[in-house]
């Protein structure tokens, strides 16, 4: 099997006509990646900005192929997204992720952390019950201590049913974030309806504060919308001083990004947090 997926790899390499060879060898490569290893996940430390510490940190998956390099999730998890492998990719992910967060909490009880999940998989009638089962596993954990974070996309596409499943998750104690925020579809009306706890605001209108004025009034307008309905905000993305000052100033919770902190492997995060103090 090993050597008939390196052919296919080298296939993919003289061909790279079409999109469709390309998807096919994606596909099938990620079908051997967790059992040969080539997925890593690393750790985005989220900065508190009025406990002026960090306080929790994102999980974000990265594929190290052996011929293709690194391989981007913005590739491959749309791939994943199109077959049920996502769900074996999100096992992976929580797994890995609660068990970096079992060890940091010994030392460091309320650290959060957020897992990216997919609208696709979110909808499936056993989602809830898989979150409790990896939740189980893992009894020193507080569910609130895990943020699921789901684009505003699901949201819209099938409000009811997100509606349902969103209050399941909330029963069960987990927190929930509203990814990439302001890019997409949600409808305020919704939005207060919704049980969620985070919105977090993309990268995209964070790129320009300090160059764009509509787009410094759209990160306002966030904060004070989340504000006014009781959720807190992140953003995203942020990249230098003057970006993470504005956000202070208008009263955003919670910054990310390469300014504070780029995403780390395990041993470093264990790092960071053990130089701060509790
Ligand atoms: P996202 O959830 O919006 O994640 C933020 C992306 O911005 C990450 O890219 C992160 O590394 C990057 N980033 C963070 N701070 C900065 C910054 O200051 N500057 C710049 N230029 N970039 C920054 P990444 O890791 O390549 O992930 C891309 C997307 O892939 C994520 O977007 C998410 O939608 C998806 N993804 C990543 N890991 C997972 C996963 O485990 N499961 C699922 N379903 N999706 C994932
Ligand atoms: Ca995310
Ligand atoms: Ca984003
Ligand atoms: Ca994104």
């Amino acid at each position: 099997a090993k050597q008939s997926g390196r052919n296919s790899v080298y296939v993919f390499k003289n061909e790279l006509e079409t999109q469709l060879t390309r998807t096919v060898n994606i596909e099938t490569e990620l079908r051997y990646a967790i059992e040969r290893n080539e997925f890593v996940l690393v750790f985005q430390p989220q900065y508190a900005l009025e406990q002026n510490q960090f306080t929790g940190f994102e999980a974000l998956i990265r594929w190290q192929h052996p011929e293709m390099g690194t391989v981007s999730p913005e590739v491959f998890i749309p791939v994943a997204e199109r077959s049920d492998f996502i769900i074996d990719l999100t096992d992976w992910v929580l797994s890995q992720a609660l068990t970096t967060l079992q060890t940091l909490s010994g030392e460091h009880p309320n650290l959060t952390l957020s897992v990216n999940i997919s609208a696709r998989e979110l909808i499936r009638s056993d989602f809830v019950e898989r979150i409790r089962q990896h939740l189980s596993k893992h009894p020193t954990i507080n569910a609130c201590q895990l943020e699921l974070e789901i684009t505003e996309r699901i949201a819209m596409e099938q409000p009811q049913k997100a509606l349902m499943i969103f209050q399941s998750l909330r029963r069960l104690g987990v927190s929930l974030a509203l990814d990439d925020f302001g890019t997409g579809y949600s409808s305020l009306s919704y939005l207060k309806r919704y049980p969620l706890n985070t919105l977090k605001i993309d990268k995209t209108f964070v790129d320009e504060i300090g160059i764009d004025e509509e787009d410094e009034a759209v990160c306002k307008a966030i904060i004070s919308l989340a504000k006014a309905i009781g959720y807190q905000t992140i953003a995203e993305g942020v990249e230098n001083q003057q970006q993470a000052e504005f956000l202070r100033t208008h009263g955003c919770d919670f910054i990310q990004g390469y300014y504070y902190a780029k995403p780390l492997k395990s041993d470093a995060l264990t790092a960071l947090f053990a130089n701060q103090t509790a």
